[in-house]
């Protein structure tokens, strides 16, 4: 029903999102999950949640939409928030806001671009980031950690710490280019603060529900849960604004055609979205694309968007 057909009641989420699992589930190649963090390489690609949060924190899901997983980079549009919140404006001399075309950890473009990463959402710009977070709050995981805690309502959320003790033994990468942006003075924190912050970060566990309440501040245009506000209008229309062109890294074009709404994926196979003024998404599937995004992941917000005419366009 897209087109010129009237926008779904809240009450149509639900079976919207049976309907898509139904879908998810009958289709053939889910992908494989991440294994260059070996914690990660265990999870069952047929795994599969979605929900739907509305403005009042109204929530509505399908299958695994409570199972906790791993955040990973989804958790780098909260400490832009965060971020952002604190600094302003100041925090674009360190970090871009362009697409890279490149892979989330790719190294090439630093060099040419003085050690500026080009966006916040590639992992050199999220390690940035948290890196000026850090700086700012002296635990920039544990703020994030509170925030989403607040955000989402679950007082239960945590660290994963062997998810973190996984990638720490296995983040050479992530080393590499904080290393190389310090070169360049871009980087305030010790390399091995900013790395075990980064890796906590990225290790929190949640789920589709917890997410897409925690992503409502973005819909509410920075307006938080408790009514209080975070960001600007403007300051929220830049953060989705930057997740429609480079929340899911070199197939950012291929999201936005497909999707058409600002959103953000990590290698746990989660992905959040967000339609501004009327709801948010998160999407939780472990098998992935040579790109890292999750195959059922961007098939079923491609099927919700589609199926409900909600989008930015
Ligand atoms: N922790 C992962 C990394 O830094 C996050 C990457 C991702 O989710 N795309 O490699």
């Amino acid at each position: 029903m897209p087109g010129n057909s009237p926008q779904p009641s809240a009450l149509t989420f639900q079976p919207v999102l049976e309907r898509i699992a139904t879908e998810v589930a009958q289709t053939p190649g889910r992908g494989r999950p991440a294994d260059y963090i070996p914690a990660l390489a265990a999870c069952d690609p047929r795994r599969f949640g979605m929900a739907v949060a509305e403005l009042d924190g109204t929530v509505y899901g399908v299958g695994d939409w409570r199972q906790p997983f791993s955040t990973q980079s989804v958790t780098k549009v909260f400490t832009l928030a965060l971020d952002l919140a604190r600094e302003g404006d100041a925090l674009w001399e360190h970090v871009g806001r362009e697409p890279s075309g490149n892979p989330f950890n790719s190294l090439v473009q630093l060099e040419y671009e003085n050690g500026i990463p080009r966006n916040p959402f590639i992992n050199a710009g999220a390690l940035v980031v948290t890196d000026r977070l850090q700086t700012r709050t002296g635990d920039a995981a544990g703020t994030l950690l509170e925030f989403l805690r607040a955000e989402s309502g679950n007082a239960h959320l945590d660290f994963d710490r062997d998810i973190a003790a996984s990638e720490t033994a296995n983040g050479d990468r992530n080393a590499a280019l904080a290393h190389f942006m310090a070169s360049y003075g871009n980087i305030d924190n010790p390399v091995p603060v900013l790395l075990d912050q980064y890796f906590l970060q990225c290790s929190i566990a949640a789920s589709c529900a917890d997410l897409a309440l925690a992503t409502g501040f973005l819909a509410r245009h920075g307006i938080r849960a408790d009514g209080s506000r975070l960001l600007s209008r403007s300051q929220a229309k830049q953060i989705n604004a930057i997740m429609l062109t480079c929340g899911t890294y070199d197939a950012a074009g291929d999201f936005a055609y497909r999707v058409g709404l600002p959103g953000k994926s990590g290698v746990g196979g989660g992905i959040i979205a967000v339609v501004p003024g009327r709801c948010t998404l998160c999407v939780w599937s472990p098998g992935l694309d040579e790109r890292g995004n999750s195959v059922a992941g961007v098939a079923a917000l491609d099927r919700f968007t589609t199926l409900t005419g909600l989008s930015v366009f």
